[in-house]
């Protein structure tokens, strides 16, 4: 009698241990399968007018139904895109991707320096004109005209007050300042970071028309801050250019914090460059900070207009100015 209430208690304690297996197994099989993921891009940068999906950006989604909003592209400016994440059991979440509009039509010259023919500077025949500063400057470095292309101490400068004529067109990068990205590029990507001149020798016709575009959107007086008039853009000396980095913000104020724009600002002296227009240096070079425009001046001088990161800029260095005569 002992032993068969025994058994029979050995038995609803296996039928118990069973049911509560399948609970527990059911239960897990249910949570995860409403447990959700939804995962987007980190920021995105697309050009003005770009016909764009808010789906793309999705790099991750289980077990939800999503709506997005869609974005204006427009105008130029940083966006977000919400999109609405309902998941299985009907709660709803929020979740933003940041979006920056560029205007990427101006930079034609999508070249990068690595493919760019070398060629060498041509001077053409310059019809005689503008440009009468020559002389002394400030610091006593001797201004000096050559075919309407004004020198101070040897350095060919291109800003507001000196320009350059329209025929002045080296053809691309100067050989030097060509050899010498390269070998910047080439030193950056060995610490893993993909950076090439995006934008690098622009024509006086080509300046024309930016400027001019410009001028027609924003006015003349906003157009001066950031572009250049035509014949004063460092873009038509062949010595300088803009760079961009793979995945990152190019040609916009978003570029300043990248890992790429420090990186530069620390090293671009050592292959002769220069950050031609530095932070907080608007008055003496005319333009507004540009952490990704890049001058060749060759070693010497820019490891002395490095200062320690403290950069020098080539007017304050010169005793010159950079003011629009009008
Ligand atoms: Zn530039």
């Amino acid at each position: 009698m002992k032993k068969r209430r025994m058994k029979n208690s050995f038995k609803l304690l296996f039928i118990l241990l069973i049911v509560i297996s399948l609970l527990v197994i059911g239960i897990t099989f249910y949570l995860r399968n409403i447990k959700y993921t939804f995962k987007l891009e980190d920021k995105i940068t697309i050009n003005i007018n770009d016909n764009i999906n808010p789906k793309d950006y999705i790099k991750e989604m289980k077990n939800v139904n999503v709506y997005y909003d869609k974005i204006d592209t427009s105008k130029i400016g940083t966006y977000k895109i919400k999109y609405t994440v309902r998941t299985k059991l009907n709660i709803k979440h929020n979740y933003y991707l940041e979006v920056t509009v560029i205007d990427n039509r101006v930079y034609e010259e999508k070249e990068k320096v690595e493919v760019k023919k070398e060629e060498p500077v041509k001077e053409k025949e310059v019809v005689n004109n503008t440009t009468s500063n020559t002389g002394t400057s400030s610091k006593g470095y001797k201004i000096e005209v050559k075919n309407s292309v004004t020198y101070v101490n040897g350095i060919l400068i291109a800003n507001k007050t000196y320009s350059l004529p329209s025929t002045y067109n080296p053809g691309g990068l100067t050989s030097e300042t060509s050899k010498a990205a390269n070998e910047m590029f080439a030193a950056a990507a060995s610490v893993g970071f993909n950076m090439w001149a995006q934008s690098a020798f622009r024509s006086y016709e080509t300046q024309q028309k930016l400027y001019n575009r410009y001028a027609a959107r924003d006015g003349k007086a906003k157009a001066d801050t950031y572009s250049a008039r035509p014949g004063h853009s460092e873009h038509q000396t062949g010595l300088a250019f803009d760079v961009c980095a793979k995945n990152k913000p190019c040609i916009n104020s978003d570029f300043n914090n990248t890992a790429e724009a420090k990186w530069l600002s620390m090293n671009a002296h050592l292959y002769g460059f220069i950050l031609r227009y530095p932070q907080g240096k608007t008055n003496e070079t005319g333009y507004l900070y540009e952490s990704w425009h890049f001058r060749y001046v060759g070693k010497e001088l820019a490891s002395i207009l490095y200062n320690d990161g403290d950069w020098i800029t080539l007017e304050n260095y010169l005793g010159i100015t950079s003011e629009y005569k009008d």
